[in-house]
């Protein structure tokens, strides 16, 4: 029910997106999880209350690192509230990890399909088809912003996703009726379902419409339509306090 990720924060990725996570509580949720990404991605996720995937985190020897980062809270529509069922949800090499609020309307076909070729499912969520499908067109060799692309224009829905890829240093987000703000900082991006979750750390807002798809990493932001073409977005400055 709520996503963040940020870029930029170096060592202190893991708590901006923990505590921005707890700014999104107010929107409810019955799990919470974050992934973290450099040349591999971490995930930690956790049915129950944020507490519960802080003393998650606190309890291992190597806690969740990488430069790159998104975390979620859930709200479940498809499938019970579960460790498993938790997102960030990941393909079956742990390349692909992704958040989603929202439901994908036609995951059934797009998991019959997937499951045809092979795949095999870890969770009982409409989410999981897409890091599926986000590894399946990067193993058809297309570079990871179409890989994303084309993985959109498979499914429908309302959603916010937000999907970091390993060995890569951006964050793929995009929304559909579902919503999801840009935080623009000085060398640090943020991407939110509501500005209070980065206010700590920048007022400068980028407000998404739905079919953008914006992708940030520490040397800036853009923001496009689904078919590639640049979209000018105007910064807006939050003048209120959380
Ligand atoms: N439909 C997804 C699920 O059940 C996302 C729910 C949400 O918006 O948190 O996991």
């Amino acid at each position: 029910c709520g996503i963040i990720g940020c870029v930029g924060h170096g060592d202190d990725t893991l708590d901006v997106i923990l505590d921005g996570l707890e700014t999104l509580e107010y929107r409810g949720y019955d799990s919470a999880g974050v992934a973290l990404a450099d040349e591999a991605i971490d995930v930690e996720k956790k049915e129950g209350r944020l507490e519960m995937l802080r003393e998650l985190i606190a309890g291992r020897d190597v806690p969740p690192a990488g430069p790159v980062g998104i975390g979620h809270t859930r709200w479940s529509t498809h499938g019970p509230p579960t460790d498993a069922n938790a997102h960030p949800h990941t393909d079956e090499s742990g390349r692909v990890a992704v958040v989603h609020n929202g439901i994908i309307e036609n995951y059934q076909a797009l998991r019959d399909e997937l499951e045809a070729e092979g795949v095999t499912f870890t969770s009982d969520t409409d989410t999981e088809v897409i890091p599926h499908l986000f590894a399946a067109y990067l193993d058809a060799e297309l570079d990871p912003e179409a890989a994303f692309r084309r993985t959109l224009e498979r499914i429908e829905g309302s959603y916010a996703i937000a999907a970091v890829v390993a060995g890569d240093d951006r964050i793929f987000a995009t929304r559909n009726d579902s919503p999801l703000v840009l935080g623009v900082g000085d060398g640090r991006y943020y991407l939110a379902s509501d500005v209070p979750a980065f206010l700590e750390h920048t007022r400068d807002v980028v407000y998404l419409d739905d079919g953008e798809v914006a992708i940030v990493d520490s040397d800036g932001w853009a923001v496009t339509d689904r078919d590639g073409d640049r979209v000018e977005k105007d910064v807006s400055t939050v003048t209120w306090s959380a």
